[in-house]
């Protein structure tokens, strides 16, 4: 058997170590490495992929949406947030998988973030689309869609037809009002990511939250971003993206497997493995 990770950049991705050491630690013998797949490159590495024994791979910036009608069959998540980071060949057929709202919540409850009863979600690309579906799956009575490009927040909420996800503003005057209402903010935006060289330029909305309200960072890189370190000068809960990322992985080793795992253990081993490496 043999995984890869696809995208472009992909080099960099965590994604190897974390499966690594999740394999290892059930004793298996499966290879999972890294492959720089380019846009418009899909259709080549489906065939190669088949004719080589690869039959799963999870997939980075560019493929997560144009995988969509090179695949067979879709899986609720992926189906219903029109993205995949996750494909599995069985008989003969790629599956494709969303594991990346499902990482953020079992992140946010293993953090004690979640349930909560409403959410501001900062962001509305790949990431926020799959977190704020499944946070409003999950029971949030509402999740604000807040983002800069306006268009965006709404196609996001129009897509679910869902009672729970409204599009709003990014200004920082609406999302004071909306933190000031909400347990649990959430930056799906890429400001404040190591190399992004953009940052947020009014945190007032951290002074909004209702106290004792979680502030999730889906970036890991830096481990603390400078939301994530007014938000904690403020008193609130945090969380970076580092446990997400983990438990998107145990989702999809899940896929690649056919079968459950043990969650907590296969977490552990995963982030063993990423302390390792930065030692
Ligand atoms: P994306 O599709 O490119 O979306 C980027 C989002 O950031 C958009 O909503 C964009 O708003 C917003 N944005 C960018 N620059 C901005 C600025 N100057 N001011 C306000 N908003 C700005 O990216 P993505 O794939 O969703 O990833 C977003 C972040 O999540 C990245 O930092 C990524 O590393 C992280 N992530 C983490 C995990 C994990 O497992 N922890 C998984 C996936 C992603 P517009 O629509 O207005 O452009």
């Amino acid at each position: 058997m043999k995984l890869q990770v696809i995208g472009d950049p992909v080099l960099h991705s965590k994604s190897p170590v974390i499966h690594g050491a999740m394999l290892g630690a059930l004793g298996l013998d499966v290879s999972y490495t890294p492959q720089v797949v380019r846009r418009g490159e899909l259709p080549d590495y489906l065939r190669w992929a088949r004719e080589n024994g690869v039959t799963g791979f999870n997939a980075t910036m560019p493929h997560k949406e144009d995988l969509l009608p090179l695949l067979d069959w879709l899986d609720g998540d992926a189906a219903l947030c029109g993205a995949v980071n996750t494909v599995c060949l069985r008989g003969g057929r790629w599956i494709g998988f969303n594991t990346d709202g499902g990482g953020a919540q079992a992140a946010l409850e293993g953090a004690g973030l979640w349930p909560v009863r409403n959410v501001v979600l900062l962001g509305a690309g790949g990431a926020a689309k799959a977190v704020a579906f499944r946070l409003a799956q999950a029971g949030a009575e509402r999740v604000w869609v807040c983002n800069r490009t306006a268009e965006r927040a709404e196609a996001l909420c129009g897509q679910y037809r869902c009672q729970a996800l409204a599009p709003a503003g990014f200004d920082p005057a609406t999302l004071r009002r909306l933190a000031a209402q909400s347990q649990l903010l959430v930056n799906c935006t890429s400001l404040g990511m190591a190399g992004c060289g953009r940052q947020f330029e009014d945190f007032s909305f951290l002074d909004a939250l209702p106290q004792g309200a979680g502030v999730f960072d889906l970036i890991y890189h830096p481990a603390q971003t400078e939301l994530l370190a007014q938000a904690e000068r403020r008193g609130l809960p945090t969380l970076n993206g580092l446990p997400m990322l983990v438990n998107q992985a145990v989702l999809a080793l899940e896929h690649f497997l056919d079968r459950p795992l043990d969650r907590k253990a296969m977490a552990q081993a995963a982030a063993s493995a990423l302390r390792g490496e930065e030692a």
